[in-house]
C-alpha cells in the first residue's frame, strides 16, 4: 500500500464523526461530505432571540462512550466540552396535578416516589430497577458493544446468565413488563415512555427496551452551552487528527468497480474516489435508490422498516410562567393508550405527552428569555394539510397552559419542525427519527450492522446496530471503524489499492447505471 486509504464518510451526524475520527486516527485520509451546513445532523440548532437553541437531542447519557473516543484517540472530551451533572434526571407533571422527580442520587429517587406513591410503589420501583440494571449490564458487551451481535451468540449469553430470562419477560410487552412491575398507572406511563427514546410505543416494544430507564439512571449530563457543542468537538478532533470535511454537499451515487465501491459522487458532479465508503444517513435512503442502485440490495428491507416514530419539535426562546421547570421536564397525557393509539394510526395525538427542555436551567438561574425545546411525538410519514402548523401549536401550547405552564411569546410556524420537515432534512426518513421501529421481539436483530455486503460500503447512525440515541450512534460508528481496520487488515495484500489515481478507467460502473463522464 503506498497510499493512505481513501475513506469518503457521508454525514457528520453522530456516527459518522465517530468513525471519521477513529479512521483518520488509524492514518485514513478520510473526507466528510453533510448536505447540512454544520456537522451534528439531529443535533441541530435553531435560530432564537435567546442565541442558537437546541432542536434535536437534548438528554445526554453514558458519557463513558464519548469519553473513550476521545481517550482513545489521545485528547480528553473535557478539553473540549464541559459537562455538568444533573441532579435531577428529570421532572414529571401529570393532569392531575402530581409531580414526581427522578435525581441521579438513588436514595434521593427512592424518597420521592415514596413521598409520590407511598411504600409499596418504593418497593415496587426498587425491583423494577434491579430487573433493568441486570438488562443494561447483561446487554451492554454481547448487545450494545458488539459490532455484530447474533441470535445464537446471544442466546448463549443468556443460558449463561439464567437470571436475565425473568428480567427479560421474553414474549412480552414493555407495557406488560410495567404491568406486572407498578401498581401506580402512573410509574407505568413514565416508564414506559423510554420506549420513545426509539421511536416506539410501550405497547409494542419488548419488555427488555426497561434497560432504556438505566442509561438514564446511570447520570444525564448537561452541555454546557448546549448539546451541539458536542459535535462541533467532534467534528474539531476529526479536523486535527486529518480529516477534511465539505458542508452543504449532497452525496448523490455511492459507485462500485469489480465488485467493490471505487468512488462517491457529489450532486454537483465532483467525484471523490474512494476505497472505502461510509454511509451514516437514514440506511433506507440507500434502499430507497437514492444513492443509486448498486447499495440498494446492501440494506435488507426488514432493516428499515417499518419506520420508528417522528415529531414535532419546538425551538424557541420565550419567557416561562407557571409551573417551576427543571432542564428536563415532562407533562403526561391523561390517557397513553389513547396517545399511543393515535399515533400507531398514523395521527397527531389528540391528548399528547409533552417534553419541555429548558436548555438555559440547570447552572445560574436564567435572567429574562430562555431557550426551549419542546417534543410532542408524531406519526412517520405524517403530513397534516395547511391546518397542521395551527393544530399543533393548540395542542402544544394549550395543553400546556391547562398543566399551568405558559410562555411569552407562544412561538410562530418558523420554530417548528414537523414530521414532513424532519423527512425533508434526512432524506428517506419518512420523519422517522429512530430508524427502523422498536416493534417486535426481533427488532434488535433485524437492523442493519456496519458491514453491508457490497464490499466497501459500510454503515454507521442511529438507524443502524446497536441502535439510535446519542451514545448508540456514537457506539456504531466506531463499530464501522472496527469493521473496515478489520477487513483491511484481512483483505489489504489482494486488494487492487495501489492503482494510481484511483478510479482512472471509464470501465467504471455508477451505480445508477450512468456512465461516468454524464455523471461529472
Ligand atoms: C428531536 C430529537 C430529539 C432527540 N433526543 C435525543 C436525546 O435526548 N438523547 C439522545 O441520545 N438521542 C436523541 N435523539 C436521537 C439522536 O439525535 C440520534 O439518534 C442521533 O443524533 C443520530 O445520529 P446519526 O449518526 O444517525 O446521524 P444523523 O443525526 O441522522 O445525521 C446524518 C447526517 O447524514 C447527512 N446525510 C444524509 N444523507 C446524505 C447525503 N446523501 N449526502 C450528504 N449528507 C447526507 C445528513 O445531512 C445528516 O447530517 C433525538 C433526535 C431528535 C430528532
Amino acid at each position: 500500500m503506498d497510499r493512505p486509504v481513501r475513506t469518503v464518510v457521508i454525514g457528520a451526524g453522530i456516527g459518522g464523526l465517530a468513525t471519521a475520527i477513529r479512521l483518520a486516527h488509524a492514518g485514513h485520509q478520510v473526507t466528510v461530505v453533510d448536505l447540512h451546513d454544520a456537522p451534528g445532523g439531529k443535533m441541530r440548532t435553531l435560530p432564537s432571540a435567546a442565541g442558537p437553541v437546541d432542536a434535536g437531542p437534548t438528554v445526554m447519557t453514558m458519557r463513558p462512550v464519548f469519553a473513550r473516543l476521545f481517550a482513545d484517540v489521545g485528547d480528553r472530551l473535557e478539553n473540549h466540552v464541559t459537562l455538568h451533572p444533573e441532579t435531577i434526571l428529570a421532572r414529571h407533571i401529570w393532569p392531575d396535578g402530581s409531580k414526581l422527580d427522578l435525581f441521579a442520587d438513588a436514595h434521593a429517587t427512592h424518597d420521592a416516589i415514596g413521598a409520590f406513591a407511598g411504600a409499596q410503589a418504593q418497593r415496587e420501583f426498587a425491583a423494577f430497577n434491579t430487573t433493568a440494571k441486570r438488562l443494561f449490564d447483561g446487554f451492554d458487551r454481547p448487545m450494545m458493544q458488539a459490532a455484530c451481535p447474533n441470535l445464537l451468540g446471544l442466546t448463549a449469553h443468556v443460558l449463561r446468565h439464567p437470571r436475565l430470562i425473568p428480567a427479560m419477560a421474553p414474549g412480552r410487552s414493555l407495557a406488560q413488563l410495567l404491568a406486572r412491575h407498578f401498581t401506580d398507572p402512573r410509574l407505568r406511563q413514565l416508564f414506559g415512555r423510554y420506549a420513545t427514546y426509539l421511536g416506539g410505543s410501550p405497547m409494542q416494544s419488548p419488555a427488555v427496551l426497561a434497560l432504556i430507564w438505566q442509561s438514564e439512571a446511570q447520570g444525564v449530563w448537561r452541555v454546557e452551552g448546549g448539546m451541539h457543542r458536542l459535535p462541533r468537538a467532534m467534528h474539531d478532533l476529526a479536523v486535527r487528527l486529518g480529516a477534511t470535511f465539505h458542508f452543504g454537499q449532497a452525496a448523490s451515487h455511492i459507485v462500485q468497480q469489480g465488485g467493490r465501491v471505487t468512488a462517491v459522487y457529489l450532486a454537483d458532479g465532483t467525484q471523490l474516489p474512494a476505497d472505502i465508503a461510509v454511509f451514516n444517513g437514514d440506511p433506507k435512503a440507500l434502499h430507497d435508490g437514492l444513492l443509486g442502485t448498486s447499495p440498494q440490495t446492501a440494506v435488507k428491507p426488514a432493516g428499515v422498516a417499518p419506520r420508528s416514530l417522528s415529531a414535532f419539535v419546538w425551538a424557541f426562546a420565550a419567557q416561562p410562567d407557571g409551573v417551576p421547570l427543571a432542564h428536563h421536564n415532562i407533562f403526561f397525557a391523561a390517557d397513553p393508550v389513547a396517545e399511543f393509539n393515535d399515533l400507531s394510526a398514523g395521527r397527531m395525538p389528540a391528548d399528547p405527552t409533552l417534553y419541555v427542555c429548558a436548555q438555559d436551567r440547570g447552572g445560574h438561574p436564567p435572567k429574562g428569555l430562555e431557550r426551549f425545546e419542546i417534543i410532542m411525538n408524531g406519526p412517520a410519514g405524517y403530513t397534516g394539510g395547511p391546518e397542521e402548523i395551527e393544530t399543533c401549536r393548540t395542542r402544544t401550547f394549550e395543553t400546556l397552559h391547562k398543566m399551568g405552564l405558559r410562555f411569552s411569546p407562544v412561538p410562530g410556524p418558523d420554530a417548528l419542525t414537523t414530521p414532513s420537515g424532519f423527512n425533508r432534512l434526512f432524506p428517506a426518513s419518512d420523519g422517522s427519527l429512530y430508524g427502523r421501529s422498536p416493534h417486535g421481539m426481533m427488532a434488535a436483530f433485524q437492523r442493519p450492522t456496519a458491514k453491508t455486503s457490497l464490499p466497501g460500503l459500510y454503515l454507521a447512525g442511529g438507524g443502524v446496530h446497536p441502535g439510535a440515541g446519542i451514545p448508540m450512534a456514537c457506539l456504531s460508528g466506531q463499530h464501522a471503524a472496527a469493521a473496515i481496520l478489520s477487513d483491511l487488515a484481512s483483505t489489504l495484500p489482494s486488494r487492487p489499492m495501489a492503482m494510481p489515481g484511483g478510479m482512472s478507467t471509464g470501465s467504471a460502473t455508477m451505480a445508477s447505471g450512468q456512465s461516468r463522464s454524464s455523471a461529472s
